[in-house]
């Protein structure tokens, strides 16, 4: 639900997502609130009770152009509405993992002050932020969501393996990643890329990965400490002697 279906439409209709929904794994619906609008202007704002600054969206637009998609929602399926808020909770990876449990999201995108509360209350199942700054509108923080969310879905990358390595999803933060040319400006690609030996590179990885992580976002691997402690050299332990053994 948005005042800007062209700003969503041009985001998601690229790339990775773009494809998705050419191929039909995902679909994305823009409804302009305007629309509904019964406004003889078509507005979708007004002033805010209580004087100050700005304009706030109202109810009515938002309210039938809800009650319109709700009706195309089919009966049974898993559905929630999200407005994008910086008063929400914080996007993560983990939020994404919850959502795209869902068969269908409804996004309210808000401009101006924001929606007129009563709206919220009567529709909204959760507020989302995507992180402690203002934008001046809901649809890129949605677009952002919905990205983040589509590509956990079965066919939108080409594996999950794709997501599961990377940055967060895996625990920690990434590895360096290097294509051609060898050398560029001077900079080699490290030497244990090229040497085709696959267990020394899946060490060298997971040593940057975790160096990286140790210098950006020690929380994180402070969440996962088995991560670091997998590269830690096993300590043989010495073999009992038959005698002690069979002694117990
Ligand atoms: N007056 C509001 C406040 O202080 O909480 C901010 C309104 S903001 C200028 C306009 C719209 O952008 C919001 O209604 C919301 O939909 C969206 N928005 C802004 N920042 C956001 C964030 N961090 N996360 C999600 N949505 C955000």
């Amino acid at each position: 639900m948005t005042i800007f279906p062209e700003l969503v439409y041009g985001v998601l209709g690229e790339s990775v997502i773009g494809r998705a929904q050419s191929a039909g794994i995902i679909e994305v619906k823009c409804h302009n609130i305007r629309d509904y609008s019964k406004d003889k202007h078509r507005k979708t704002d007004d002033t805010p009770y209580g004087g100050g600054m700005g304009m706030v969206m109202t109810c009515q637009p938002i309210y039938d152009c809800y009650r319109a998609i709700k009706e195309k929602i089919p009966e049974g399926s898993k559905s929630r509405v999200i407005y994008m808020s910086p008063k929400g909770r914080i996007f993560s990876h983990g939020v994404a993992l919850e959502l795209a449990e869902y068969d269908n999201l409804v996004f309210l995108c808000g401009h101006y002050e924001g929606v007129d509360q009563r709206i919220l209350d009567e529709i909204v199942d959760e507020e989302i932020s995507i992180g402690d700054y203002v934008v001046t509108g809901g649809e890129i923080p949605a677009c952002i969501v919905i990205d983040a969310v589509s590509r956990l879905k079965d066919g939108v990358l080409s594996s999950s393996e794709c997501y599961e390595g990377e940055s967060v999803a895996s625990g920690i933060l990434e590895y360096p990643q290097y294509t051609k040319p060898r050398e560029f400006l001077g900079r080699e690609v490290p030497e244990v890329l090229l040497s085709g030996d696959h267990k020394k590179i899946e060490r060298w990885r997971l040593e940057e990965a975790v160096r990286i992580t140790r210098e950006r976002r020690p929380d994180l691997l402070a969440m996962h400490p088995e991560i670091e402690e997998s590269l830690k050299p096993r300590v043989k332990k010495p073999r009992r002697k038959r005698a002690e053994a069979e002694e117990g």
